[in-house]
């Protein structure tokens, strides 16, 4: 087979699993294995300098479910890169100090400061974006493509830790989080039901993806946030002050967040929340390193798809429904 009839195989397999992946919430793989595809298929990509129309790589999420009003996200959702590897890791943190020094050098009077990182969970749930007008929770949708969403306002009010007023009510503000079903109330939702759910993640994106918001209810989910997205009157200078922001206005914040200045320690974190990741209550599939300084992140910029100043570590993939004990991480 040459390379373009291989592209053609891959986008066509790939499409169908985003298909039951994204939009039934059934996925027909594991996560490693539709990764290990869609890699195939960028390296071919990049290799022939083809991308076919209808590739998966041009895209950032799933297709729109009918019945669902949509709604236009004020900024993009943007998808995350990936590395699998030290090394991957390291060549993104070159890349960074490599923009940063090129950008130091043409602005000397205003330099950049050396990167500074946060390391958090990157939970695995469906992305929610809620959208707040003068204080008060209008609007909550899925990521969708990443320019349009699925309106899920009924649903996500269902998340008793979601407020739907907060203390800041200067204009319009949307914030993402991850919609996630903890493990232990998974359990204890199957001990009775019927039709038992199999893995968390779909649990969650299935429920907040439900036509109608008492099945939502039912499922007792929960929820992190991480992020403004957009704002119409407020700047953060970094990432702690943006945090700081969410929990003044009563959003739930993931109590594992780590601030460095040094990138081989990133790197040492990341190993310690992989070995507590089987104690957690929740499902993660990786940690994301962000670059602290917002000035920095402008200037860094974006891909098609991805922030340069971000980047996900993933983890094997594993579906788990066991609980251990919890640790000091879970709120
Ligand atoms: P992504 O991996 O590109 O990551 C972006 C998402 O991460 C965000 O939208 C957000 O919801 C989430 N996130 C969680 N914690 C975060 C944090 N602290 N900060 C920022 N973002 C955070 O998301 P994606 O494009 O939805 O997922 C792609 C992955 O999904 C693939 O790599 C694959 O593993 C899996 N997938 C599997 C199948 C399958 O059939 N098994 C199909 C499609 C995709």
């Amino acid at each position: 087979m040459d390379a373009m009839q291989t592209m053609e195989r891959l986008v066509e397999q790939l499409n169908q699993y985003n298909y039951h992946y994204y939009t039934l919430d059934q996925p027909l793989v594991s996560d490693k294995e539709y990764d290990a595809l869609y890699d195939q298929l960028t390296a071919l990509e990049a290799e022939t300098g083809i991308v076919l129309p209808d590739s998966p790589t041009g895209r950032v999420g799933g297709e729109l479910l009918k019945g669902f009003e949509p709604h236009r996200h004020l900024a993009p959702l943007w998808s995350l890169d990936k590395a699998q590897t030290e090394e991957h890791l390291i060549n993104w943190n070159n890349r960074v100090i490599r923009l940063i020094d090129d950008y130091n050098s043409k602005n000397p009077d205003n330099p950049l400061p050396s990167p500074t990182y946060v390391v958090e969970l990157k939970f695995d749930g469906l992305t929610l974006n809620l959208t707040y007008t003068d204080g008060k929770l209008v609007q909550a949708s899925t990521r969708g493509n990443g320019v349009v969403g699925e309106g899920i306002l009924a649903q996500v009010k269902t998340i008793k830790s979601v407020p739907l007023t907060i203390p800041y009510r200067e204009g319009t503000i949307e914030v993402q989080g991850e919609g996630i079903m903890n493990l232990s109330v998974l359990a204890k939702y199957n001990e009775t039901a019927a039709e038992p759910l199999k893995n968390a993640r779909n649990a969650a994106a299935g429920a907040l993806r439900n036509l109608n918001p008492r099945t939502t209810a039912e499922r007792k989910l929960n929820a992190y946030f991480y992020n403004v997205g957009y704002s119409d009157n407020i700047q953060f200078t970094d990432h702690r002050q943006m945090m700081d922001f969410l929990k003044d206005n009563r959003f739930k914040v993931n109590t594992y967040i780590e601030y460095f200045d040094d990138f081989t320690q990133v790197m040492k974190a990341l190993g310690q929340i992989q070995e507590r990741r089987d104690s957690l209550d929740y499902l993660i599939d990786g940690a994301v390193i962000k670059v602290t300084d917002m000035r920095t992140r402008e200037v860094l910029g974006y891909t098609d798809k991805f922030p340069r100043w971000a980047i996900a570590y993933k983890f094997e993939a594993e579906e788990t429904t066991t609980i251990l004990e919890s640790v000091s991480w879970n709120v």
